[in-house]
């Protein structure tokens, strides 16, 4: 029988202080929805103080192991350990040394900072109005590049996530500044995630783009799914919607991922009726 919706790569956990919910509440959540593989990747702890307010603290990591290691006997659904770990300037004083030491399945490779600004964080979108919305998009994807440059990490997270609250490029801008992001991505053998988080936001769509997915497509990037769900009721959101996206795009294999290895797996298939 094959398996009727793909595995959800990217959850949080009620430790990164804006999400709710233990481990076993995601899991039990995947499982009432069908969801055969689930991999936790809460927000990186950052010894180095960045970004303290939405992420876990160092102190708290052993009992992030200790929470996830008691469900990874658990094979409906399969239980994976990970993490989401931010791409910002300085981060490889830490991040070099720590993620290597991990037993992690996958790392997630995110940008949610342009220098001082959170940019996707609700309480910072009236900066928005206040600098260049082309010139943020340059910046983000300067940082998606020297993320993929760094070889830490092997999914990047949600591409085209200054989308969120609906700031927009034409086309042709926006592969002009993504496709050498894109190349930097192909050629750190890194994965996109199909994140479904953007559709509860105004973006309204799945990051990355139909648009955007298509490049990726053209340079033989693979991909992973994720609901970036803060709250169990959102594991496995939408995900025929992200499969049908994925299969319009001309994908048939999604990777899947153990001991940051990753090996394709063909796409579920979705009924035609399910949207
Ligand atoms: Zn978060
Ligand atoms: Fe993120
Ligand atoms: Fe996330
Ligand atoms: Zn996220």
């Amino acid at each position: 029988m094959s398996r009727a919706l793909p595995a959800d790569y990217h959850v949080h956990t009620f430790l990164c202080k804006h999400a709710e919910g233990t481990p076993a509440d995601y899991v039990a959540a995947a499982k009432a929805r069908g969801i055969p593989e689930i991999c936790f990747a809460d927000h990186v702890p950052a010894p180095d103080g960045y970004d303290p307010g939405t992420r876990m603290d160092i102190g708290r990591f052993p009992e992030y192991v200790e929470m996830v290691s008691a469900l990874r006997a658990g094979t409906d659904p399969e239980v994976l350990f990970g993490i989401e770990a931010d791409y910002y300037e300085g981060c490889r004083t830490f991040l070099e040394s720590w993620l290597p030491e991990q037993d992690f399945d996958l790392v997630l490779g995110s940008v949610h900072f342009i220098a001082e600004w959170g940019f996707d964080h609700p309480d910072n979108i009236a900066v928005w109005e206040t600098v260049d919305v082309a010139e943020t998009w340059r910046k983000y994807f300067e940082l998606v590049g020297a993320l993929a440059d760094t070889g830490l990490f092997d999914i990047l997270g949600h591409t085209d996530i200054p989308k969120k609250f609906g700031h927009r490029l034409d086309e042709k801008t926006l592969a002009e500044l993504a496709e050498p992001a894109l190349d930097r991505v192909a050629t750190a053998g890194m994965a996109v995630e199909l994140n479904t988080g953007g559709l509860r936001y105004p973006a309204g769509e799945i990051y990355p783009s139909r648009f955007l997915l298509e490049l990726c497509r053209a340079r033989d990037i693979p991909i992973v799914f994720g609901s970036d769900a803060h709250a169990a009721d959102c594991v496995g959101h939408a995900f025929e919607q992200a499969v049908k996206l994925a299969a319009d795009t001309g994908y048939t294999e999604s990777l899947r991922f153990r001991g940051r290895k990753g090996t394709p797996v063909p796409l579920p298939r979705i009924q035609s009726t399910a949207t």
